[in-house]
């Protein structure tokens, strides 16, 4: 069945889609400091390759799938001291999750699936209370499959399951897939590995990515970074959201 991209349609191409076997998918990145090698749209861009990896997968299964254009803006406190991050309140994006959520329901859509790629830990739970507000309000189901915890993290690498995982080896290889010419990869060849965890860094309670140990907004290895692991990861991202979904549907 065939994957839309939701404002690439016409409202009458939308109304006549069959609904019981239409799913639409949320792609959710940030506007963020990534590294001096990525730009600041960085988990747009990933959240965007799963969406669409995710899709054509859910699509092999029977399903019309409907890709809403990405958010760009969220909570993201860590990067906030840096120079073009744009940190919204975590409230904003429950309200927002939440609302997009009202509106296709009141459309009849059946789930609405999130494919995140911002890790930032207020980011994830404004996600977590939006599923949580969009269940007790009897909304259609908001599946959110959030790659920090198991099983998924185990599948997306060891830098990743590291927690060094910010602008680093995994989303690197992501963005030379993607976007090769928005990576800009003189810098990133230079760049010295940063091993620090960011995930062991919240858990002790830092709240930048300079006190976690990111001066330059960036964890794990770029310099490390390929194409070909970027279309590996990918793959691993779609899975994750058909399983996900399908574990809903
Ligand atoms: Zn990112």
């Amino acid at each position: 069945m065939p994957v839309h991209e939701l404002a690439q349609l016409t409202w009458e191409e939308v109304r006549d889609l069959d609904r019981e076997h239409t799913l639409v998918v949320l792609p959710v990145g940030a506007t963020e400091a990534h590294g001096p090698h990525l730009p600041l749209d960085t988990d747009v861009v990933i959240a965007t390759a799963m969406a669409r990896a995710g899709a054509k997968r859910l699509g092999a299964r029977d399903k019309v799938v409907l890709i809403l254009p990405a958010l760009a803006y969220t909570a993201a406190g860590f990067g906030a001291a840096f120079h073009g991050t744009l940190s919204i309140s975590r409230v904003t994006v429950t309200a927002l999750v939440v609302d997009l959520a009202r509106s296709l329901s009141e459309q009849g859509f059946q789930v609405l699936a999130i494919a995140n790629a911002h890790l930032d830990p207020e980011h994830l739970t404004a996600l977590n209370e939006a599923v949580k507000l969009a269940r007790a309000d009897g909304l259609l189901p908001v599946v959110f499959p959030d790659l920090t915890r198991k099983p998924w993290a185990l599948r997306l690498g060891d830098e990743f399951k590291s927690g060094a995982c910010h602008a680093g080896r995994f989303e690197t290889s992501i963005v030379l897939r993607e976007q090769a010419d928005a990576v800009r990869d003189e810098v990133r060849q230079s760049l010295a590995p940063n091993p620090q965890s960011l995930s062991q860094a919240i858990k002790a309670g830092k709240r930048t990515f300079e006190a976690a140990g990111g001066p330059r907004a960036y964890f794990g290895d770029p310099a490390a970074a390929t194409a070909d692991e970027g279309a590996r990861l990918i793959d691993a991202l779609g899975a994750i959201l058909e399983e996900a979904v399908s574990a809903e549907i």
